[in-house]
């Protein structure tokens, strides 16, 4: 069986309490691998950290990352149709419209990789797009029953206003494999380098602190209500996102231990 790397610890695995393959990760913590985990929205502003700790679910749940930025970058790049309607828009900090993104979302969602669960990041940040997974998530509980998809868990990082530009500003990652830097708080070993392959570190256009602007903006006008419509059904987890990343890790970790107990 493929597994995920193991985040720290031994790598000897058994079987769990609930009878599923697990990978022990040390003190007593053990991984559920082959479960499924169902989905997990990830909320917050830009720079919460929303891809870092969605980057550590993937490694410790063997699930996807969904980040529509990064699918839309991608589309950017490859000059699809799609990346056209939103190339300007995403340069200026702006939302690009619900029907494009929910039919992308749609998309990914039907790939197989997601059976078992997927992290959703950056998705919904609107009120229609909260509504719109909802009702898709209820179409596939009535297609295929599984306890799991109906209900996503959802958790909201909250982070202080000035702690977020100095994450967005300083943020970079390696365009080869992926993985954040931030020069304020975790630079790389070699300025400008990735540790782990050498590339050249990158910045994201829209890191920039004239768009970062509009991106709060965006943020606070549509995406808050997303996590008012959430807290008000009950289904909102909040973490203190000022916390050190292990922390926030931790917590996420048992949240969604918890939630599969
Ligand atoms: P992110 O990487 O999540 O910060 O997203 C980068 C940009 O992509 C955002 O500023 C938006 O322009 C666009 N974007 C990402 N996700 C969405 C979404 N769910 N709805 C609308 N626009 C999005």
């Amino acid at each position: 069986m493929d597994l995920p790397r193991a985040v720290g610890g031994s790598a000897a695995g058994g079987r769990g309490r609930y009878g599923w393959e697990t990978r022990r990760l040390g003190a007593g913590v053990t991984m559920p691998r082959t479960r499924d985990v169902g989905p997990i929205v990830l909320l917050g502003p830009p720079g919460a950290g929303k891809g870092t700790q969605s980057k550590r679910l993937m490694e410790r749940y063997g699930i996807p990352q969904i980040s529509t930025g990064d699918l839309l970058r991608d589309n950017v790049q490859r000059g699809t149709e799609l990346g056209q309607a939103a190339k300007a828009i995403m340069a200026q900090g702006g939302l690009v419209p619900d029907k494009l993104v929910c039919d992308m979302v749609r998309e990914r969602l039907n790939q197989p990789d997601c059976r078992r669960g997927y992290i959703l990041d950056g998705f919904p940040r609107t009120a229609a797009q909260a509504g719109w997974l909802d009702a898709l998530l209820e179409e596939k509980f009535f297609d295929n029953p599984r306890p799991t998809q109906a209900m996503p868990i959802v958790v909201r990082l909250d982070v202080d206003y000035n702690q977020l530009l100095l994450r967005i500003t300083g943020r970079r990652s390696c365009p080869s494999c992926g993985r954040i830097y931030n020069v304020h708080f975790q630079p790389p070993k070699v300025d400008g380098l990735c540790d782990v392959d050498g590339t050249a570190l990158v910045a994201r256009d829209d890191d920039r602190l004239e768009v970062i602007k509009p991106r709060l903006e965006a943020y606070e006008r549509q995406t808050r209500p997303v996590a008012d419509y959430y807290e008000r059904t009950r289904r909102l987890v909040s973490i203190d996102g000022d916390q050190p990343m292990d922390k926030v890790t931790e917590r996420l970790f048992s949240i969604i231990e918890d939630n599969q107990a």
